[in-house]
């Protein structure tokens, strides 16, 4: 995999910035992590180039397997978690439904990074076209199967007179090499009144800053041990610093936060009115599933974390709703 220097931001090129971080991590690369001055995205330097290669040399990597445990979020179980996945996902597609304009005409989504196609069968159900992009055969072949076309191609090949009345991307702009040129396709895609639903992690989440604070001013042992720590006791995380709370290259490439994310819509042409951010973790109130109490102390501070960070609107997750 070859890797090329970030001299700018990854999202709006601004070149002011400020480093924020440094570590050594995959294939014992030293990645610098900067914040933008201008859009305030956080993102790494050096970056990989992205291309089929290296996607499947990152994603087939241990790296990512170790750290993510990546096959087990699709693993056909009804376990208790599958459920309240499920019933959760149901109530984020409603939430999202809402903000799409009813009309006669057959409408279109595209799901970037669909997986197993779980978030596109609501739309099957309600008789839209549906296609999904996923550079994983395995999991794209179980979406294959619900009557969802896998666009074999980049988002950015898509033809631009091929419009879309709604675009979904869960967790996968943080992933992208140029997540402002995806942007911009989605709002060349999306017909009039289209909407686009981007989720990403916060970095101006609380879970994050604390994270960020721990790394920046605790001298390296403590920090090496809270992660040792934190993966022997609870298994979070690798057990080494090899990342700046979710940014961590290969993977995860730049960090958004309201500012970012509002910023790159706007660029491209959203109007500031029609972009609603929120942000939420798990026990989010808009879709709060009821699940098993956590046990221990150390869950129930995380818990109590979340909930703060959801209250003062710093919660981990950024859920970005705009239309055009
Ligand atoms: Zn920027």
């Amino acid at each position: 995999m070859e890797f090329r220097n970030a001299n700018e931001c990854i999202s709006c090129s601004s070149k002011k910035r400020k480093l924020k971080f440094s570590y050594v991590g995959f294939n014992e690369i030293k990645f610098d992590c900067y914040q933008c001055k201008e859009c305030s995205l956080v993102y790494g330097s050096p970056q990989p180039i992205i291309n089929d290669d290296s996607i499947n040399e990152i994603y087939s990597s241990e790296y990512y397997q170790n750290y993510f445990g990546a096959n087990n979020d699709y693993v056909e179980v009804s376990t208790e978690r599958n459920l309240i996945l499920k019933k959760r996902l149901q109530m984020e597609f409603e939430y999202y439904y809402s903000f799409v304009k009813e009309s006669e005409s057959p409408k279109k989504i595209l799901d970037l990074g669909c997986g197993d196609g779980r978030f596109l069968e609501f739309f099957v159900e309600l008789g839209w076209d549906c296609y999904g992009i996923e550079p994983s055969d395995f999991v794209s072949e179980i979406a294959r199967k619900k009557n969802i076309k896998i666009l074999d191609k980049s988002m950015l090949d898509i033809d631009e007179n091929n419009k879309f009345d709604f675009i979904f991307m869960d967790n996968v702009i943080e992933h992208l090499d140029y997540p402002g040129q995806y942007v911009d396709k989605a709002s060349e895609l999306l017909n009039e009144s289209g909407v686009i639903v981007i989720k990403t992690p916060n970095s101006s989440g609380l879970l994050e800053q604390i994270e960020y604070m721990v790394l920046s001013y605790c001298p390296k042992f403590i920090s090496k041990g809270i992660m040792k720590l934190l993966h022997n006791k609870y298994s979070i995380g690798s057990g080494t610093v090899h990342r700046y709370g979710n940014l961590h290259p290969p993977v995860h490439l730049s960090l958004f936060n309201r500012k970012s994310i509002t910023k790159a819509l706007t660029a491209s042409g959203f109007k500031n009115k029609n972009i609603k951010v929120l942000s939420g973790s798990e026990y989010f109130h808009l879709w709060r599933v009821k699940r098993p109490k956590p046990i221990g102390l150390f869950s129930n501070f995380l818990k109590f974390l979340k909930r703060l960070g959801d209250f003062t609107k710093r919660g981990d997750m950024l859920i970005t709703v705009a239309h055009k």
